[in-house]
């Protein structure tokens, strides 16, 4: 077999054997390479020590916690580890000891799916054909290659004991699935079913990588409905699932989770976190279902729903900022539009949803309506678009006023305080119904009014 390599990676494996050691490229760099993915991370093995591998490339550093050399190139670096076998994983996460191994089969035992579980290694540098390709071999003791033709992910060795010992290989299966395209072995995906409860070990920032990583998949909606069939999303994500069953009713022919998951296919975004809004935005369905006339409603579920989202975001441990994203995402998602409707309203959604995040708005709504069965788009919500296109460049935040906090001071001649805060929401609110409103001689002759009125002034939303 012959592959181009980079330079780098070349010098790496040559500079090892150069000093008398074996080196490998291993894991997910050999799977990538072998399905003509672009490779993300280079990954070495080596029977060398750290300290020897440290000699052998001068300027490499050694990182104790994860027992890895990495080497500084071209920006990137490139992470050579000492052959490893791991002992005990009493507490379902990490082994309870990890040693120097004696072999690369036993390196390669330690990894999680077979797939995964290859090494490749370049035969001589005189070999190297004439499009600069390289003759290398592939290590592959448990099948890897032939699961990458079966497009499946299986686990190395007894996928219950694998599971037994770190929780996160079940959510690495399904992701793998998701971004590869690939099914789940028979057998490890009994293992996922059985072991499922082990989870609740792993702690929210991991799940949430993985999970992310799903949503973001190029199969995110295939990914999540294995997540349910295997009951991990139960205990991940068991809001979502309390939807399966709930009817909808109307035109929709699914329940309330089916819904959820098919706005996710059909949500147009590549942004994960556009992709969890639309997985997210009737989250709050199941809570507030309430039969009228022998008919499902659903009064108040973007509210409800976005309080649930709050609640998402803190178990899988979301920057605040994503969690304010997604609260604003689901909470504004019931948004309609009639011709009626004024540019001052049209200006308050803008507003709350944000200018910038106005297209992913859209997105999430694409979502929803191909997800519940109807056409990608209306004549409402094209008109919508254009309506909201026109009014882009009119004020849309207190930072768009003429007039800024020290204009209130001087004017007042006052110090900093929350009364400027008031004053310049009071004025927005005029601007906001009024853009020719926004000039700095008139707002300055309205910061007396306002200051007056500040009291009466419900803060907006
Ligand atoms: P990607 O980099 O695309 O996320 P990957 O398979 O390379 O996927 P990494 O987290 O970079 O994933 O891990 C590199 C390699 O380490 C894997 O290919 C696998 O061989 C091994 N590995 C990673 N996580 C585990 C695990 N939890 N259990 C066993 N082996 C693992
Ligand atoms: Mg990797």
């Amino acid at each position: 077999m012959t592959f181009q390599l980079p330079s780098e990676v070349i010098n790496i494996l040559q500079g090892l054997k150069k000093s008398g050691f074996d080196g490998f490229v291993v894991g997910g760099a050999v799977r990538d390479l072998l399905t003509k993915r672009q490779v993300d991370d280079w990954d070495f093995t080596t029977n060398a020590t750290p300290v020897e591998i440290q000699k052998v490339f001068p300027g490499s550093f050694y990182d104790n916690q994860f027992g890895t050399v990495g080497i500084p190139r071209d920006g990137n670096i490139f992470e050579i580890t000492t052959f490893r076998t791991e002992h005990g994983y009493s507490d379902k996460r990490r082994p309870d000891k990890v040693e120097w191994g004696k072999s690369l089969e036993e390196d390669l035992s330690r990894r999680d799916f077979t797939i995964n579980a290859m090494a490749l290694q370049t035969k001589n540098k005189k070999q190297r054909t004439k499009n600069d390709e390289l003759e290398v071999e592939i290590i592959d003791p448990f099948g890897g290659q032939k699961d990458l033709e079966k497009k499946i992910i299986k686990a190395v060795g007894d996928p219950n004991q694998r599971f037994g010992e770190d929780a996160l290989r079940m959510m690495r299966a399904i992701r793998l699935g998701a971004e590869l395209g690939f099914g789940i072995e028979g057998q490890t995906l009994e293992a996922i079913k059985k072991n499922k409860d082990l989870i609740r070990e792993i702690s929210g920032e991991r799940i949430r990588d993985e999970f992310l990583k799903i949503v973001g998949s190029p199969y995110p909606a295939d990914g999540v409905k294995l997540l349910y069939s295997t009951g991990l999303l139960e205990i991940i994500l068991p809001e979502l699932v309390k939807g399966a069953g709930v009817p909808q009713g109307g035109h929709h022919i699914n329940d309330v989770f089916t819904h959820c998951i098919e706005s996710l296919r059909f949500c147009p975004s590549q942004d994960a976190w556009v992709r969890l809004a639309t997985l997210l935005h009737d989250v709050g369905k199941p809570d507030t279902m309430m039969m009228r006339d022998g008919k499902p409603t659903f009064y108040n579920h973007e509210v409800v729903g976005a309080r649930l989202v709050k609640v998402i975001s803190d178990r899988l441990r979301l920057p605040r900022e994503k969690k304010d994203f997604l609260w604003k995402m689901v909470r504004w998602h019931m948004f309609a539009y009639n011709p009626e409707m004024t540019d001052s309203a049209i200006r308050r959604f803008m507003r709350r949803v944000g200018k910038d995040d106005i297209p992913k708005m859209i997105e999430l709504r694409v979502g929803d309506r191909k997800g519940g069965g109807s056409r990608e788009t209306s004549w409402r919500l094209e008109e919508l678009k254009r309506r909201i296109a026109g009014l882009m460049n009119d004020p849309l935040t207190v930072a768009d006023l003429k007039i800024d906090g020290f204009d209130v001071m001087k004017t007042l001649n006052i110090k900093p305080g929350p009364v400027i805060g008031k004053v310049l929401n009071f004025l927005f609110e005029e601007v906001l119904e009024d853009p020719n409103k926004n000039t700095s001689e008139y707002l300055l002759s309205r910061i007396a009014v306002a200051v007056q009125s500040k009291d009466n002034q419900q803060s907006p939303d």
